[in-house]
């Protein structure tokens, strides 16, 4: 049974929006979730790496199928450096079809209402809210609401209807699933190198039974060649061809990765939340984690304003401020990855690989290293491994004009 007026409708039922939708009906609000296709969780492009912090707020262990506690991480002449120890989970590898269906369904188990092969057509803003006409299976209806948001993904319909700016980098990711792959239980692997993931890395990821193999990179890096180019030259090269001769590939995906948050996430009585606002991580390119530290940390204020219908201009700056601790992290991660990684040539990360490789270095990584933040430690090895103090100016520069 679905209404025509709700608090808030929230625009995409992938993990964001599920997400969202759950913790705003949770704290009293009556929430319309949309999703244009007919089914949760399909098609998607992910790795399906999910960090602890993010599966311990949505409680979905039964989704997962390789537990990730080290990485083999390669430069691009070879020199292999091994992190993590198998008593400390890094990582969860899970099926995202299940975990976004996981999450949707914590929002319908609460109350949300949800309306599938839906999606807006046009939407304006009032002064006592939101009217929106949507496409449901084909049939033109009209709702309201006190606040639209947008969960709708890298290419959001939102943000470009709302005029909110575009994330700052959009790198390509692509992937293939294959059977066959020789890698370790428990353990990813990373390939550098300007002919494999121009200025950033591929991967081979356990997920169960089969490896996620892909690379991202900027579109500007990638000249004359394609992603499944690269992927092809680093399957083949005779570095690493032994671990992939017995591959058969058995799905592929491609999509975009948005990392840059808009300038202003929230703009009268609209809000953007996920790849939709440009959360996704400039060092991994993950973007679940940092979805749900937006809505946690944006959740009380929001309610609050939905609450006294407030959307004064005061309340908008106020909102916006409840994320600027994420900005400020993103801005420093992507100096980090920059100096050292997008930015090195391949000598310079084969330099870079050596150091890492000094137990002492390795020691560092193990102690204080974390997927989901990297910025403790790269700010200790530029503060403590002398061979990276050089470094240290660059990253200063990139954080004051970046
Ligand atoms: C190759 C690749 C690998 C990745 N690997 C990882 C990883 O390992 N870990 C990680 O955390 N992140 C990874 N990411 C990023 C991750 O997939 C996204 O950050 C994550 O899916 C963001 O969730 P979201 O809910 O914001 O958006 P989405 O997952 O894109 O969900 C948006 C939803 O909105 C729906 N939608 C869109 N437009 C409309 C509309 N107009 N009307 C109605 N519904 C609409 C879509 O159908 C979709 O269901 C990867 C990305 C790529 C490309």
């Amino acid at each position: 049974m679905v209404n025509d007026n709700y608090d808030v409708i929230v625009i995409g039922a992938g993990p964001i929006g599920g997400y969202l939708a759950w913790k705003l009906k949770t704290h009293g609000l009556t929430v319309l979730l949309l999703e244009e296709h007919s089914e949760i969780g399909r098609p998607f492009q992910c790795a399906g790496m999910v960090n602890p912090s993010a599966m311990e707020r949505v409680g979905a262990l039964d989704t997962v199928l390789t537990r990730i506690w080290g990485a083999r991480m390669y430069s691009p002449s070879g020199t292999e450096i091994q992190i993590g120890k198998p008593e400390t989970t890094r990582t969860w590898s899970v099926c995202r079809k299940l975990f976004d269906e996981r999450v949707v369904k914590l929002s319908l188990d609460s109350g949300v209402d949800l309306l599938l092969s839906s999606k807006p057509i046009n939407a304006n803003v009032k002064n006592s809210g939101v009217e929106i006409s949507i496409d449901v299976d084909g049939e033109i209806k009209q709702f309201e609401c006190r606040l639209l948001c947008g969960a709708d993904g890298a290419h959001s319909w939102v943000r470009r209807t709302f005029k909110m700016g575009r994330p700052k980098e959009l790198m390509i990711g692509f992937q293939i699933e294959v059977t066959g792959y020789q890698g370790e239980e428990g353990r990813l692997d990373l390939f550098t190198g300007e002919d494999i993931a121009p200025g950033f890395f591929a991967w081979a990821i356990p997920s169960g039974t089969t490896t996620r193999i892909g690379n991202w990179t900027l579109p500007d890096k990638l000249g004359e060649r394609s992603c499944e180019d690269l992927l092809e030259t680093l399957m083949t090269s005779p570095l690493w061809s032994d671990r992939f001769s017995n591959c058969r590939e058995i799905g592929r995906y491609c999509g975009p990765v948005p990392s840059g948050l808009v300038h202003k996430p929230v703009i009268n009585r609209v809000a953007v939340f996920g790849d939709a606002a440009g959360l996704c991580k400039p060092t991994t390119g993950g973007g679940i984690g940092k979805g749900f530290d937006q809505v946690d940390l944006m959740l009380e204020r929001l309610v609050e304003a939905v609450k006294t219908n407030d959307f004064s201009p005061t309340t908008i700056q106020e909102l916006n401020t409840t994320i600027s601790s994420l900005r400020r992290s993103q801005n420093k991660s992507r100096a980090l990855r920059n100096v050292f990684l997008t930015e090195s040539t391949d000598e310079d990360l084969d330099e870079l690989f050596e150091v890492w490789a000094q137990p002492d270095v390795i020691e560092l990584i193990n102690e204080i290293g974390e997927i989901d933040n990297p910025i403790p430690l790269g700010i200790k090895m530029l503060k403590e491994v002398p061979e990276f103090r050089r470094l240290a100016s660059k990253v200063a520069t990139a954080l004051i004009w970046g």
